[in-house]
């Protein structure tokens, strides 16, 4: 009998505990062992816009976390001008990510979503990886990528997230719908040419179906770039082999 495969980690996750999901924990336990999946993080919305504005309360959330001995996990929303709130502190790995996108999704609009997050990195330093850094091409129409005039700004928040020590993270939800993660491998190769190794994986996975979805695709991706690691946590950050 051949050994189970194994698939190495998947960082971003989202429980009863969104507005967007309804998966109970000890299913997505369930559901990723059986799945091979040796390494989840749960990371669910704390969302700081005035649209999707969604809040945990934090210290039961970190109890049923640690009741399941899991990492605390949250996805960060902000739109840089709603007061933060949130302890930042009571959480192993805080996902940093932009959701606000304009409408008609276009250059332009990508340009000014950089621009965004550009500015809500440099204001805040609390977090420990940046999510899907071009999120907004998973609602274009044609799924445009961004194009080579928008790699400066791209560049600099890069160079801002090695400067910072922190993670990119590859978010493979979009794989099955454009056939590459975010960001996408341009970026990646853009990442990794300015020095960046740092890197998590995530299916961003709204249901128990979409567990673990994209991350074999995109851990061959990262090795195809010549990326031989990325990180998981347990009691501190570390390198695994991919
Ligand atoms: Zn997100
Ligand atoms: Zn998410």
């Amino acid at each position: 009998m051949s050994a189970k495969k194994t698939i190495i980690a998947d960082y971003h996750i989202h429980s009863r505990f969104s507005p967007d999901s309804e998966s109970e924990i000890e299913d997505i336990i369930e559901t990723a062992s059986e799945k091979g999946i040796r390494y989840i993080i749960i990371t669910d919305h704390y969302e700081l816009a005035d649209q999707h504005a969604n809040t945990i309360n934090v210290d039961l959330y970190r109890n049923v976390m640690e009741k399941y001995s899991l990492p605390v996990g949250v996805e960060l929303g902000w739109d840089g001008i709603k007061e933060l709130n949130i302890d930042t502190k009571k959480f192993d790995y805080v996902l940093l990510s932009h959701h606000y996108v304009e409408e008609p999704i276009t250059q332009e609009s990508y340009k000014n979503y950089l621009f965004r997050l550009l500015d809500i990195m440099q204001r805040f330093d609390e977090y420990h990886a940046l999510a899907h850094l071009d999120f907004p091409r998973r609602y274009h129409r044609t799924k445009e990528p961004f194009s080579v005039e928008l790699y400066d700004l791209i560049s600099e928040i890069l160079k801002l997230v090695i400067k910072n020590g922190k993670m990119l993270e590859v978010n493979t939800a979009t794989i099955e719908l454009y056939g590459e993660p975010h960001p996408s491998v341009e970026i990646l190769k853009l990442y990794k040419s300015l020095g960046g190794r740092n890197i998590t994986i995530g299916s961003d996975a709204h249901s128990l179906e979409q567990i673990g979805r994209g991350i074999e695709k995109g851990i061959e991706i990262l090795k195809e770039l010549g990326y031989n690691n990325i990180l998981v946590f347990d009691t501190e950050w570390r390198e695994v082999r991919i």
